[in-house]
């Protein structure tokens, strides 16, 4: 079957066919790095990964670029606010490099634990400030700016096709933004140079032909994936609330200085919520890797859940469903070592390499696809040795490293639960510690109290 994806610009999941051969061109909006990532942001990126690993299953040679945003992303998307850097460095009391350079190193070592494939080229917001100008040049020429006090303004009503991505209405806006506006000629127009304060001397600013300033956040977007990807390309992703300003905005600049789209498939990935709630980084509510790991989870527990949802549906994030989560990663590794030592060997996997190819190319269905992991595995007409084969095939998709499982795991809330019951045992609370060695049996393993200490088996 043969790859679809979902494109926001036509609202219908389409043929993938990249612009040359098998070669695909991939941008993606990477974060703004004034604080750690929290697992929201990390879900976007897990969806890119699933995206780039299906792709590389079907035997694409992604070129992939994930830009750092470090200027110019206010605290309102609307180019008010304060700069998130400026923001970051005043609460931590650093300057904005320093900032800059820590969360930059704590997000690649985040993405690193959740076996994110990293892109091919990282490239900053203030290495390109040159490419960034330059685009304001070429818009200025072809009389897409202004000029307020403020900064330089994209003149959003002198192209035609403003806001087709995320179907804005935009007369609807004009009516209901009549004071908002301030010196701006239409209510979507944006930022693409903002003036230093007068009174003020920012530590992140540059010299331009309009003044001392730095650039709007839309703007590196289209610089650096036209210098690096070309004027057209083949995937643009990020999560869905790109699409109203951001990502409509980086049209916009591509279209006005080209003449092009500058994008032939945008892909977004929903949000994770808690509650009814998005995580979101300026609201209390998130959660980073670190929380995830001082409550006794692994990062991979995390990816796990977010392969069981699929990535154009919310996921509701909440304690429960991420043990649920790492249960059942435990047993898959369990399962595994069972199917790694016992070596029969019966049956074909080719129904089942049909299926699985079937569902991740339908637009990335990955739950589909691991729920048929699972199914694969209870097969008894199959022998483990195929088994073994092919699940460590449907891993270079789900990248939970089932290749480096080591025989003597002993999941760890098997382990959790047998230090429990030592504790109520020493506390000669013999009831409890027999409840907790049923429960530990129920799960498959059984405790034996030896000379040496306890040992857990699983139970045969
Ligand atoms: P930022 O670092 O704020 O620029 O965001 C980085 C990425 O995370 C962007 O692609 C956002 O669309 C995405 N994002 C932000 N909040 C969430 C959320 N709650 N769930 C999923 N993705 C999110
Ligand atoms: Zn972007």
């Amino acid at each position: 079957m043969v790859l679809k994806l979902y494109n926001t610009l036509t609202r219908k999941k389409e043929n993938f066919k990249p612009l040359k051969d098998k070669k695909v061109g991939l941008y993606t909006c990477g974060p703004t790095v004034y604080n750690y990532a929290h697992i929201g942001n990390l879900r976007t990126y897990l969806f890119e990964d699933f995206l780039k690993r299906v792709l590389q299953y079907n035997k694409y040679q992604i070129n992939h670029v994930m830009n750092i945003t470090d200027v110019g992303h206010l605290t309102s998307d609307s180019d008010t606010g304060e700069d998130k850097l400026e923001k970051g460095a005043k609460r931590e009391n650093k300057s904005v490099w320093e900032i800059a350079e820590f969360y930059t190193k704590e997000f690649k070592k985040d993405i690193r634990k959740l076996n994110i494939l990293p892109p091919n080229l990282w490239c900053k917001a203030t290495d390109h400030i040159k490419e960034q100008v330059n685009l304001i040049k070429k818009l200025e020429k072809k009389g897409f700016t202004y000029q307020t006090p403020d900064g330089v303004y994209f003149n959003t009503s002198k192209l035609k096709n403003y806001g087709k991505l995320a179907k804005l209405k935009i007369k609807d806006l004009k009516a209901g933004a009549r004071t908002a506006v301030r010196d701006k000629k239409n209510p979507t127009d944006f930022a693409l140079w903002k003036f230093s304060p007068k009174d003020k001397k920012r530590s992140m600013e540059w010299e331009s032909p309009w003044g001392v300033g730095f650039p709007g956040w839309h703007l590196e977007c289209s610089a650096m994936s036209m210098k690096y990807l070309g004027e057209t390309f083949d995937i643009h992703c990020g999560g869905i609330d790109h699409i109203p300003v951001h990502h409509t905005n980086e049209i916009a600049q591509s279209v006005g200085a080209t003449g092009k789209q500058p994008v032939k498939y945008w892909v977004h990935g929903e949000f994770l919520t808690l509650g009814k709630e998005r995580m979101g980084k300026s609201e209390s509510n998130f959660i980073t890797i670190s929380t995830l790991e001082e409550k006794g989870f692994y990062p991979l527990d995390y990816r796990y859940l977010s392969l069981t949802t699929h990535y154009r549906k919310k996921l509701s994030f909440d304690w429960d469903n991420l043990k649920s989560a790492r249960n059942a990663l435990e047993k898959l590794k369990a399962r595994i070592i069972e199917i790694k030592n016992s070596k029969t060997s019966k049956g074909s996997t080719k129904e089942y390499e049909k299926k699985f190819l079937d569902y991740i190319n339908d637009d990335l269905n990955i739950p589909k696809s691991l729920a048929l992991t699972w199914k694969m595995l209870k097969d008894s007409k199959l022998g483990s040795k195929q088994k073994y084969k092919l699940i460590l095939k449907f891993d270079e998709i789900l990248g939970l490293d089932l290749d480096k499982i080591k025989e003597s795991s002993i999941p760890s809330e098997i382990k959790k639960l047998a230090q429990e019951r030592e504790k109520y045992r020493k506390q000669k609370n013999y009831a409890k510690a027999d409840e907790i060695r049923n429960k530990i049996k129920e799960k498959g393993f059984i405790l034996e109290d030896t000379k040496q200490g306890i040992k857990i088996k699983k139970n045969s």
